[in-house]
């Protein structure tokens, strides 16, 4: 297949890389080109533009930050829509806001470009890896031309609704995640004040039921207090407030989203907003005067 790739940051990068080495062609754009490197020597080709990557391509990846992000690269001049002609895909791979998905594909749909959205969950790890998890919204036969193109980049590739609903579940899972690495700071913090090594709690509790991926993702980071990322606090809060956002308008009450969001908002405040998600840990640092490690 011809693939347009837009998005070669943390996690573009290497699936865009995982989709040439399995047999397709690649066309790629980024603001930043230089991050096409390796893609380049693997066969991948630079576009100029996400129009010039819509001509070439017959089905165009998107994996940009957050809505304004995707609406600009589709639709603004120059842009990928400028590119499409009939008969041609958009699989937007970026976690964005519900709405906004199913707004482009109403927009898409009247060129007569069909639309998924297709977020996925697991990281750089698991992208380089290529065994991050999909979560896809859209119609079956769109999903059922495309899961084999999704494949080349991950283990677990599941459709869950129509479009819109991808990215429904990829909130869910980015509640779970926020929360789940407080429980971890808040525990550890605990351990390591009470007088016992967090890391040896880790590894008595790991395979029980408190064990999680997360918990197995994140805890040496926490412990090393290497926070580089990953995944970025100010992306963390980009997909709370879509989570708030959605949750309140379908009226559902998110206590522990909230909480998780204010705890990310102080570490925004105090200069980590680029920190690794796992520096939650790093908010109880502050709040109770000691280091984890
Ligand atoms: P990133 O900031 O590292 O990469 C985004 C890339 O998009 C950058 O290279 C930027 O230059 C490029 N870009 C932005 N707008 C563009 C445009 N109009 N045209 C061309 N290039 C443009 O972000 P990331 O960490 O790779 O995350 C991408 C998406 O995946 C986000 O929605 C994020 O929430 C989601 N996600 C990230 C992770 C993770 O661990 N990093 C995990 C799962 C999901």
């Amino acid at each position: 297949m011809n693939v347009g790739f837009i998005g070669l940051g943390i996690m573009g990068k290497p699936m865009s890389l995982n989709v040439q080495k399995a047999g397709n062609t690649v066309y790629a754009y980024d603001y930043h080109m230089e991050r096409a490197e390796e893609l380049i020597a693997a066969g991948g080709v630079t576009c100029s533009s996400g129009k010039e990557v819509a001509e070439r391509a017959d089905v165009i990846i998107t994996m940009l930050q957050n809505s304004p992000n995707v609406e600009g690269a589709l639709f603004d001049e120059g842009g990928v829509a400028e590119g499409l002609s009939a008969g041609k895909a958009v699989i937007d791979m970026s976690s964005i806001a519900p709405l906004a998905s199913r707004d482009f594909a109403e927009r898409l749909e009247k060129l007569g470009v069909d639309f998924l959205d297709a977020p996925v969950s697991g990281g750089e790890p698991k992208a380089i890896d290529g065994t991050i998890a999909v979560m896809v919204g859209g119609k079956p036969e769109v999903f059922a031309k495309y899961e084999e193109l999704l494949k080349t980049m991950s283990s677990t590739v599941t459709l869950v609704g129509g479009v819109g609903a991808g990215n429904i579940t990829k909130l869910a899972n980015q509640m779970i995640v926020a929360i789940n690495i407080a429980a971890i700071s808040e525990a550890y913090s605990l351990a390591k004040k009470a007088g016992v090594d967090p890391e040896n709690v880790y590894q008595a509790i790991r395979s029980g039921l408190a064990g999680s991926t997360v918990m197995d993702q994140k805890s040496e980071k926490i412990f090393k207090g290497d926070f580089t990322p990953g995944f970025r606090i100010e992306l963390h809060i980009k997909d709370l407030q879509n989570a708030l956002d959605t949750s309140h308008g379908v009226n559902v009450s998110a206590p522990f989203t909230s909480l998780a969001m204010e705890v990310m908002q102080s570490l925004k405040v105090n200069g980590h907003a680029k920190d690794d998600h796992s520096g939650i840990a790093e908010w109880y640092e502050m709040v109770n005067n000691f280091k984890l490690q």
